[in-house]
């Protein structure tokens, strides 16, 4: 059994992306996985924790203070944990993690992304870092990083400490081998 976090959005309500995040949390519990979250039950984060739940998961959910109301504090949650800087909560987020795993979001999502992803390719972390891509959401900024490779901007080491799926089950395969 492992904790996996998952990084998503907190605004679209499109239902391709409500439902791949449902996707993951059931299969997150199906697997006997804990979801490690940020806490807050809307858009795909609520999907995601909602259905790891109703498919007998557990969750844990770390919300900041100044965001209980706005990002409507998951007061179901296994466990949510209340912090007062966002800083703190996305320490506690990686330190309850044993992978994480990155779906289509905003600039939240990215952010958690890029830190986890620079922290692991700087040795700072073991943990694997994956990002589920079965839209393509991510393909521009993809290319874009590719494209920085050839001029020494980003390594290709750096690159390769990403691991980039379309499939759900991949996805957790990944961010759960030890
Ligand atoms: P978004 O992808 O912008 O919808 O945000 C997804 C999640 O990331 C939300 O729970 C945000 O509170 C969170 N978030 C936003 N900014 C940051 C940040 N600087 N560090 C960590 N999480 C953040």
């Amino acid at each position: 059994m492992s904790a996996v976090c998952v990084y998503c959005a907190s605004g679209p309500v499109e239902q391709r992306f409500l439902d791949l995040a449902s996707e993951v949390g059931a299969a997150l519990a199906r697997a006997g996985h804990v979801v490690v979250s940020g806490g807050g039950n809307v858009s795909m984060m609520g999907a995601l924790v909602t259905s790891a739940r109703a498919a007998g998961g557990n969750t844990i959910g770390i919300i900041p203070k100044a965001l209980i109301e706005r990002e409507v504090a998951d007061l179901g949650s296994d466990e949510l944990v209340i912090t007062e800087t966002m800083r703190e909560r996305k320490r506690i987020m990686d330190e309850r993690a044993d992978g994480f795993i990155t779906l289509p979001g905003g600039i939240g999502t990215l952010e958690e992304l890029f830190e986890t992803w620079t922290g692991g390719y700087l040795g700072m972390h073991e943990k694997p870092v994956v990002l589920l891509d079965p839209f393509d959401f991510y393909a521009p900024l993809l290319g874009w990083l590719r494209e920085l490779s050839t001029t020494g901007f980003v390594s290709q080491r750096s690159l390769d400490r990403l691991l980039v799926t379309a499939s759900v089950d991949e996805a957790i395969e990944l961010a759960t081998q030890r």
